[in-house]
Parts: structure tokens; sequence; C-alpha cells
């Protein structure tokens, strides 16, 4: 009979081998700092009964009460009608979920799990601390449209629980895990989860990708342009493109985009802060200087008469708000300067839009993360922590 059972587990394990399916949640809780919460005073209800717990008190406040939230000196003072209690930190429990709003009441978001306040570097500082899982339903809703096909919000749900193993410490010095802003990833809470995005996290629940025994670093962008970035790579990664030749990112609506400037706004871009605003006499040229290996801009050289400027195309990326450093340049009539560039946003890791169209071509998640992250495995986080943690410990030994 036990060998029998045997036989049906691995019979049953090998029908398993190569799909997706849940594991156990991964139990620790992430601390997220809540930027937007930075002005006092808040106000903070819960629709059950809740608890405000500090060091030395403990406050029962019934459902639907507002308590609202301000800084005095090093303390929070929490104020519920007449009654102020104050401490360094308070820890927020509820059977339900937090609504927390500005004093005007106009901007509010829900939050599960609890709710830290204390003082740090004189402002108000918000945490809310809830299991990894919870986190990442506020998550992949704001990262990535929750209409985009099912494989590729599942693919998106592994690479942001990836990103946040890997990325734990981010904050550490602020007494946090990660932040809700773009600085981590987005995360709205409760007032953002969407059906499809959170089918597409629990479905992969407790799935991280892992390479050389470590959680990836799994970086995602909205548009790739048809060519990965290849990041520290000396080689190209392939191209995003079908068996058809087709980039499978150009669903996206600006995939391709064509961007001009006045030679004068382009000069001034490349100079320094107390650079001269005139630009001086003389022939004008603009040109790639040098791409990295996935023809991505590293350095353009602009010439105005006998004088040069040199700038990396990151830089010059963000100071002329261009959507990425995929680009050609060209001087037009008048001497305006036409940048031509396709994708959007860094171009490493997951490819958002190209993740749709190879859903919508019947690739599955776990196909999609081999393409963006090459050589890395999908394993359960337990598996994953418990290797990393070995790694460490051997690393840490020499
Ligand atoms: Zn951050
Ligand atoms: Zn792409």
């Amino acid at each position: 009979m036990k060998h029998m059972l045997c036989v049906l587990l691995t019979f049953s394990l090998t029908l398993c081998a190569g799909r997706i399916t849940a594991q156990d949640a991964f139990s620790t809780d992430v601390r997220v700092w809540l930027m937007r919460w930075q002005s006092a005073p808040l106000r903070i209800t819960c629709e059950a009964p809740w608890q405000a717990l500090s060091r030395d008190n403990s406050t029962n406040i019934p459902p639907a009460a507002v308590v609202v939230a301000e800084v005095k000196g090093n303390r929070v003072v929490l104020r519920l009608g007449t009654a102020a209690v104050r401490s360094e930190e308070w820890n927020l429990q509820g059977e339900a979920p937090f609504t927390l709003s500005s004093m005007q009441g106009n901007n509010s978001r829900t939050y599960r799990g609890r709710i830290v306040l204390r003082v740090n570097r004189g402002r108000l500082q918000v945490l809310n601390v809830l299991p990894l899982e919870d986190y990442l339903l506020g998550v992949v809703p704001l990262e990535m449209p929750p209409s985009f096909p099912a494989e590729a919000l599942k693919a998106q749900a592994i690479s942001a629980r990836s990103w946040t193993v890997r990325n734990r410490l981010k904050h550490q010095a602020d007494g946090a895990d990660v932040c809700d802003g773009i600085h981590c990833q987005v995360y709205g809470g409760v007032t953002a989860e969407r059906e499809s995005t959170s089918t597409a996290v629990r479905s992969t629940a407790g799935l991280i990708l892992v390479r050389d025994d470590a959680p990836v670093d799994a970086t995602y962008t909205a548009d790739c342009g048809g060519q990965p970035a290849s990041g520290n790579h000396s080689t190209p990664l392939p191209p995003d493109t079908s068996e058809s030749g087709q980039d499978y990112c150009s669903a996206n609506p600006q995939h391709r985009w064509s961007l001009g400037f006045s030679f004068l706004e382009v000069w001034q871009a490349a100079g320094e802060k107390d650079s001269p605003q005139s630009t001086p006499k003389g022939d004008v040229d603009v040109q790639i200087a040098q791409t990295d290996a996935g023809r991505r801009v590293l350095k353009v050289q602009i010439r105005c008469g006998d004088f040069v400027r040199e700038i990396s195309g990151a830089q010059l990326r963000s100071r002329l708000s261009l959507p990425s450093t995929l680009f050609s340049v060209r001087l037009d009539q008048g001497n305006a300067v036409v940048f031509e560039g396709s994708g959007s946003g860094h171009g490493a890791g997951l490819c958002q839009w190209g993740a749709a169209g190879r859903a919508r071509a019947g690739q599955s998640a776990d196909q999609i993360l081999q393409a963006y992250y090459p050589g890395a495995r999908i394993v359960p986080l337990s598996e994953a922590m418990w290797e990393w943690r070995k790694n460490r410990k051997n690393s840490s030994v020499r």
C-alpha cells in the first residue's frame, strides 16, 4: 500500500512538472513605508473594533471611530474626540483593514495588516506591516495593467515577489523593508486591488525566481523596444521578437516614438548647470558616440563650432524626458534634432508589453519568465530562502 502511494505520488508530481502551481505562502511580514502619508494630521478608521498599542498603553477603539494622529516633538499623539494619548511608537491592530486619509478626507486608502506610527526625522512615519502575499495584491495592479492577459499577470506577480525578497533591506536604515513609491514598487493597499491581479498573485503564491542559489533581482520595464537591455552582460540578450520577426511588445501604442528639439535645447541639456546659456557660433552636429551590446545609447556627442559636449544616454534621456535610451538621432532642416527610438523604461528584465504579447501568442508565465530572466528557475520561496541562507553562510565563512 505504501509502495502504491509512492508510485501515485511520483506519478502526480511528474504530471505537475513544468506547470506553475501555488505554494505555501511565505509567512514573514513585509514592512512597507507608506511615503504618501508623511504629513500629519492623519485620519484613521477601521470598520471593526481595533486597538492602539504602545509600550505602556493599550487603547480599545470602537468601529468607525475617527482617530487623528499628529506629531508633537518626538511623540505621536492619537486623538479620539477630546481624549489624547501619546507614545514614541503605536501599533494599530484590527480585525478589518484600516483606512487612512488626509484631514480633508478626500484622499483615502485602505490597507490590510497592521499599521505602525512613529516619528522619523521629525516627520510622521507610517508603516503597513503585512504578509508578503497580501502586499503583492496591492502591487501587481499598479505595476501592470489589470486588463493584461492572465499569464502575463502571473509572470509579473512572480517578478514582483522575487524583487521584494531580493530587495527587502532597501529601507533598513529607516526601519522599513520597502517604500510604496516608484523607488521600490508602487503599492496602493486594498484600494488598488483588482480581481485579475489578485488571481495572478494567489495562483502563483510563494513562487519566486532563483539564479545561482539567490533570489533574482527581478526588475521589470514597460517596453524593451524589441531589444532587452543587456545590463552588465557584454553579449546582447536575444531580441524580444517572434519567429515572424515582430516585436512581442509592439502592441504598446508608444512602442516606436519620435521627438524633436531645437539644437539649443539639446546643447543646453548636455551642459553643466552653470554653463553659459548661449550657443557658440559655427556648424552643429549631434552623434551617438557609444552604444552597449544591446544598441542602447551610452554616450552622445554634441558639437557646436569648435566646442564639444558629451553626455551619457541615461542622463540625456532624463533631461529631455526621452522614453528610453534605445534611439537614433539626426539633424533635420533648420538644425532641429530628431530622436527616433523604441520602447519605454530602462529595458531590463521582464518587458511588460512583451509579456502581454507572448501571453497572447500562447506562452505560459513560465515561458515568459524564461525569456526575460534566462537561466532562472521558479522555486517555492521556502526552498529559495534556505538555499540563499546556506549560500550567504558559506560566503561569510570565506
Ligand atoms: Zn523605496
Ligand atoms: Zn519587449
